[in-house]
């Protein structure tokens, strides 16, 4: 006999990646929030400047006014912020509470010192990932590679590599990212495993109990 049963509501997750720069963290979280409808990207405002290949308001909302960043940080509308590699960098908070209300899973692309923040507030919900590089070498081909920035920004990015790299036991999972479509499988599976946990089924109480009261002979 088949049965239809609703769907069980879950608790949302953050997912957080981490990484130095170049070791295929955008892509993996692009890919992954074309793929799973479950799940949103959070966008980050930040004082950088905009790169040629970059939009504005999908991959950051960008500002060119320190002032304003700092009184939206003085406000409390940002979840987590630092500064990386010179420029501020942050989350803001409301677009991640209204997903987590809807149902829905927030995914971060942010530093360890924002995920440090994010951690200390809502611990439960997180599920951290680091992605480290195949080799220091690959790390430089592929900022290289991607020829966006000027050489001494590429410069600056490498030897912050070894301090970001130092934070990866801080995380729940880590990631060698020498295949990107092996990665991009392995980081899918944690989500599913996540997703999946007792902590995060709501109703699950609830179904369980309907089941065991249910007279069958
Ligand atoms: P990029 O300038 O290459 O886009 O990002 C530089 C670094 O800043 C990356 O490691 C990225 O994960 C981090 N980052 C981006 N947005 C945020 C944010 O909102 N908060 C924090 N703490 N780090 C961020």
């Amino acid at each position: 006999m088949e049965s239809k049963m609703m769907p069980l509501k879950r608790r949302g997750l953050l997912l957080i990646l981490s990484s130095p720069s170049g070791a295929g963290k955008s892509t993996l979280t692009r890919n992954l929030v074309r793929e799973d409808r479950g799940i949103r990207l959070s966008i980050s405002v930040t004082t950088r400047h905009k790169r040629p290949s970059e939009i504005n308001g999908v991959h950051y909302n960008f500002t060119d006014s320190v002032t304003d960043f700092e009184d939206m940080r003085d406000r409390g509308d940002l979840l987590e912020w630092a500064q990386v590699h010179g420029n501020y960098y942050g989350t803001p908070r409301k677009p991640v509470e209204q997903a987590l209300a809807r149902g829905e899973d927030v995914m971060f692309d942010i530093d360890w010192q924002g995920t440090k923040q994010i951690v200390e507030k809502m611990r439960a919900d997180v599920v951290s990932v680091f992605i480290l590089p195949p080799s220091m070498e690959e790390l430089k081909a592929r900022l290289e590679r991607r020829a966006e920035d000027v050489p001494e920004v590429i410069a600056r990015r490498l030897r912050n590599a070894r301090e970001e790299i130092a934070q990866w036991e801080s995380y729940d999972y880590v990631l060698v990212n020498d295949d990107l479509d092996r990665t991009f499988g392995d980081l899918k599976s944690i989500l599913a495993a996540e997703r999946l946990k007792r902590e995060r089924q709501i109703d699950m109480g609830g179904f369980v109990d309907t089941l065991l009261a249910a007279a069958v002979e």
